[in-house]
């Protein structure tokens, strides 16, 4: 009996990382989100493209004349999710488009395996430039690049941020903790010292899970995921739609 069950767990769990990453419509009564822009919306669209005029205009450090295009990030402007990757890699900096690469198309089935759409939430990245040879992006680049992620931030001001890699969480979160010990857990992230704190949930960077394509990895980043639905309110997938 006991072996039925776990066997049924098993299995329930393999129905489940099928639909995770194969895509599928979710049967829903309602959007997740209200589609197209609100009113008050403009203002924050208006934001979010100065942020991107000074992004392609910024050269504080060496990566803004090695790049092709400056890559902002892009999305809802009224989003409850914020996906923050590492940087650029060569498909974006050809595009101008945040995960648009082999990465970004797996992200792309992450969200919609969260029955979104990727039009419900915004993408962006630490680093606005691509690093050449998609090297690590440097401390002095972070921290010449973090105050365009900061204002991108405050003026969506989503509920949730899912911080994608070790990158995104250790510097979003100021910590040095691997991101195996960080994942899974809702952390804390501080704008400041005064205002109130977000959640953000670390998890594995799709392009890491494209490297380690392994049952485990996956479903960690399902259970992330569903964790991150459950708070706020929105249901969680079961069946194909
Ligand atoms: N990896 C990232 O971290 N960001 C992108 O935009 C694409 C790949």
């Amino acid at each position: 009996m006991e072996k039925e069950r776990n066997l049924k767990k098993v299995f329930d769990q393999h129905v489940e990382l099928e639909e995770f990453f194969t895509g599928f419509s979710v049967k829903s009564d309602k959007p997740a989100q209200p589609a197209g822009p609100q009113s008050n919306d403009n203002d924050i669209i208006a934001q979010l493209d100065q942020i991107a005029k000074e992004v392609d205009a910024c050269r504080k450090c060496e990566l803004g004349n090695l790049r092709t295009h400056s890559v902002p990030g892009e999305g809802n402007p009224n989003a409850d999710i914020v996906f923050v990757g590492e940087g650029p890699g060569a498909d974006e900096d050809a595009q101008g488009r945040p995960f648009v690469g082999r990465a970004g198309q797996l992200l792309d089935r992450v969200i919609a395996a969260m029955g979104l759409k990727r039009s419900d939430v915004y993408i962006c990245n630490i680093i606005k430039c691509r690093p050449p040879e998609n090297r690590d992006p440097r401390p002095e680049e972070i921290i010449s690049c973090l105050p365009f992620l900061k204002r991108q931030l405050h003026l969506i001001h989503p509920k949730i941020i899912v911080a994608l890699g070790a990158h995104a969480a250790k510097t979003l979160l100021e910590t040095n903790k691997p991101i195996g010990q960080l994942r899974g857990k809702f952390q804390d992230f501080y704008f400041d010292d005064f205002s109130p704190p977000i959640k953000l949930m670390p998890t594995f960077h799709t392009a890491y899970l494209l490297r380690n394509y392994s049952h485990e990895n996956r479903m960690k980043v399902w259970e992330d995921m569903k964790t991150v639905l459950a708070e706020l309110g929105l249901p969680v997938p079961k069946g194909r739609g």
